[in-house]
């Protein structure tokens, strides 16, 4: 497969076209889009009219960007102007945008060519992408498994070779977990690295937008297309890029990298998981860096923690949705049963389980005791990774504790599909950049991801060391 990099070059001096390259994607979606079921919404005409757009550019002595045609997917919570976003739920039937996100806007002043809006958990809550009113995405390296959520359908696009480059939203892990279960790399990048103006919101204080690519590279260049200060979110850093290209190419020798005792091998990991990422630290010690084992004790509690912070949120942001405003209204005698049989009707049973959780532990007498607790916790956790970061550059871990599991086996346990996230949440509570590079497989064939986590803005040596991870895992042949 071309890196993008290499396509956007070649675009760029006119060597490749850009209408090539998308009719290329378009039939790969032709054909296998019917079993996996990564898009809500296929692009096909706006993707052909743009990448001719693209190539007019070219022809005529313009340089249409860092991404020119380059396919890019986008999970259908990033809004696009005049056409539907949908978060995969019934009560956004009918609504149309009317702006681009911000980080649209800076792919296409980039020359990035859109094919689609990608399947998701209802409101990005979820771990499989079963939460979706549109019905499940499959994983395209097995089809009777998961891809992990809740942007499945971007990390299945991007694994299909439906799109080069596909964003998600991670919020507790929903970039990293589905990238490692479909053998892609994903990127948490640091909170405020990229503007979340136009990204319906589920929990504030957590959400990031992030890439998906095929390669470290590759998603090295989308984190800083994407990536700077915008002054329409006020959450945004005053940086101008994530920096993320900055140390690529300089190895490992002498960085210090702590392997998370806590999460490495703990309850709840898979054997072969914990396997692979032994072998990873291994192969970074054999690059020239020092690795240790190293405690950030108060990770045990970050999932519980988030358990109350992401619902507490999220049953605010939701309100919003109320039959007035967006999208669906189902009629009712009054303003009330009005507001109760539209939410009935659109929303689905875990985003009803989440605003109820949430606003439970917001209300008068449980505040403390739930909410402010875990507010506690988050601060723990904070303080420990600034422990750690005294001692290391990086710190490692898997990302998710299985691999893809098959589709229908967690949907009824919502505590066991949440658990899926336990490596991942830490780095969204300290607001931390996390990467997953494929490293290796399980036992069952499919992909296991090792999560690379850096302090805040220290993207530049997560990038390298994610891809030394990369090429180690090119060289035992079980990586990409
Ligand atoms: N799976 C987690 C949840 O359901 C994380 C979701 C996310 O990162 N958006 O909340």
């Amino acid at each position: 497969m071309t890196s993008v990099v290499e396509m956007a070059a070649a675009v760029r001096r006119g060597e490749l076209s850009a209408v090539a390259i998308i009719e290329q994607h378009l039939s790969r979606i032709d054909q296998d889009e019917a079993d996996i079921h990564a898009f809500n919404l296929v692009m096909a005409d706006h993707a052909r009219a743009r990448a001719a757009e693209v190539d007019g550019m070219v022809a005529r002595g313009e340089d249409p960007g860092a991404l020119a045609g380059v396919p890019v997917a986008l999970k259908d919570l990033i809004c696009t102007r005049g056409t539907p976003t949908t978060c995969s739920s019934r009560i956004l039937e009918g609504w149309v945008p009317p702006y681009d996100a911000t980080v649209v806007s800076r792919l296409t002043e980039a020359g990035a060519v859109f094919v689609g809006k990608t399947n998701m958990d209802e409101f990005a809550m979820g771990s499989s992408t079963e939460n979706s009113a549109f019905g499940p995405t499959r994983n395209p390296r097995d089809l009777s498994r998961v891809p992990g959520g809740s942007s499945g359908g971007s990390a299945a696009a991007v694994a299909a070779g439906f799109a080069a480059i596909a964003l998600g939203s991670d919020t507790g892990g929903s970039i990293r977990q589905p990238a490692a279960l479909c053998g892609v790399v994903g990127v948490k990048p640091t909170y405020g690295m990229v503007s979340r103006y136009g990204l319906v919101a589920f929990a504030s204080s957590l959400d990031q937008i992030g890439p998906f690519a095929t390669s470290v590279a590759d998603a090295a260049l989308a984190l800083d297309t994407i990536s700077g200060h915008d002054e329409a979110d006020s959450t945004s850093l005053p940086t101008d890029s994530a920096r993320a290209r900055e140390n690529l190419g300089r190895g490992v020798e002498g960085l210090r990298v702590g392997v998370i005792a806590e999460l490495a091998g703990a309850e709840g990991i898979a054997p072969d998981v914990a396997a692979r990422i032994r072998e990873a630290a291994e192969a970074l010690a054999a690059s020239g860096a020092k690795v240790e084992e190293t405690s950030v004790p108060a990770v045990r509690y970050g999932l519980s923690a988030y358990y109350m912070i992401a619902p507490a949120e999220a049953s605010s942001n939701l309100a919003r949705y109320d039959g007035v405003r967006y999208g669906l209204r189902k009629p009712g005698a009054d303003i009330t049963e009005m507001y109760m049989a539209t939410r009935s009707a659109g929303f689905g049973p875990e985003v009803k389980r989440r605003i109820m959780l949430g606003t439970y532990v917001l209300s008068a007498g449980y505040y403390d005791a739930y909410y402010g607790k875990s507010q506690k916790v988050r601060t723990l956790i904070i303080r420990d990774f600034e422990e750690a970061y005294r001692s290391f550059d990086v710190l490692l871990s898997p990302t998710a504790p299985t691999t893809a599991f098959e589709l229908g086996t967690k949907t009824s346990d919502p505590l066991t599909m949440y658990l899926s996230d336990i490596c991942t949440i830490p780095s969204n509570l300290a607001g931390h950049p996390a990467i997953s590079v494929p490293f290796g497989t399980g036992d069952d064939g499919l992909p296991v991801g090792a999560q690379v986590l850096a302090p805040a803005a220290g993207e530049p040596v997560m990038f390298q060391v994610a891809e030394v991870l990369e090429a180690a895992a090119a060289a035992k042949g079980g990586g990409r």
